[in-house]
């Protein structure tokens, strides 16, 4: 049996119930020029949000980190030029009210998930918020991690499968679809689809992001780089941006056999 759905608005835009939500962007916020020219294009493309990370959370401690306050400011001109809400990493809880006072969505990724300081100052906020499963988290936790959010007065909470650590090697992460119908069942907020991450290889997330809508995923959250070869993190597994508005179509029309709506971006009607 599955809840009645919780229905969120972003911005504008809906998420949960009949909206389907399209978060499309770069994983990392590189440079001004390289965010503007990916935020155009899936702009164009008919995306509902732009993501990328002005924090982020890196195995190594000697990786590029983030552009930190200057990438915040990059999305926010971002924002005022397409008019896309923003969802953006928030990984240090001192950051709380930088953050906030960019993003649309603040996304607690997968290593913070069981965060709970983090999520208690989350909820203490009005700003939504996304949720990615931790690496070896289960549903239940998941959920339980919302709850953190949820149980100090912020009700704006999506939930977002991005693949789990299994036993298989053959790519990064095994991407558990049964998640959506499954945590339709546990709660009634809207859950969204990573596509990116479990793949790590571009040519695979085309299909897993239909398998997801057609699962009934509420969304999409992908990642897209002007120039993929050349991307600081996650290049391989980056969608070129002048292949987003096909990918985009084509994800819309299984959403739409799924019960979804997507609008059609401006200029393809
Ligand atoms: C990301 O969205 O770029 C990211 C770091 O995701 P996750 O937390 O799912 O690894
Ligand atoms: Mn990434």
């Amino acid at each position: 049996m599955t809840n009645p759905r919780k229905v969120l608005e972003i911005d504008g835009r809906s998420i949960g119930g009949d909206g389907f939500a399209m978060i499309a962007g770069p994983c990392t916020v590189e440079s001004r020029e390289q965010t503007l020219e990916i935020a155009d294009a899936v702009a164009a493309g008919g995306a509902s949000m732009l993501r990328g990370g002005a924090y982020k959370p890196r195995t190594s401690p000697y990786s590029f980190q983030g552009l930190g306050r200057e990438g915040l400011e990059i999305l926010r001109e971002a924002k005022e030029r397409t008019g896309l809400p923003v969802v953006t990493e928030l990984i240090d809880v001192r950051d709380v009210d930088d953050v906030a006072a960019v993003a649309d969505v603040i996304q607690v990724g997968a290593r913070n998930m069981q965060n709970y300081a983090l999520l208690t100052e989350i909820g203490k906020s009005d700003c939504a918020v996304l949720i990615k499963r931790g690496l070896a988290a289960t549903l239940e936790e998941l959920v339980m991690a919302a709850e953190y959010v949820l149980k100090e007065g912020n009700e704006r909470v999506i939930l977002c499968e991005r693949g789990i650590r299994t036993h298989e090697t053959a790519y990064r992460f095994t991407l558990d679809l049964l998640a959506v119908p499954a945590l339709k069942e546990l709660s009634d907020l809207p859950v969204v689809v990573d596509p990116s991450h479990a793949p790590g290889r571009r040519d695979w997330v085309e299909s897993m992001s239909l398998a997801a809508a057609a699962a009934g995923a509420d969304g999409i959250i992908v990642e897209v780089h002007n120039d993929p070869d050349s991307a600081i993190c996650d290049g391989p597994q980056a969608l070129p941006a002048e292949s987003f508005s096909g990918y985009a179509d084509r994800v819309r029309r299984v959403a739409e056999i799924a019960g979804k709506d997507l609008p059609v971006p401006a200029a393809l009607i």
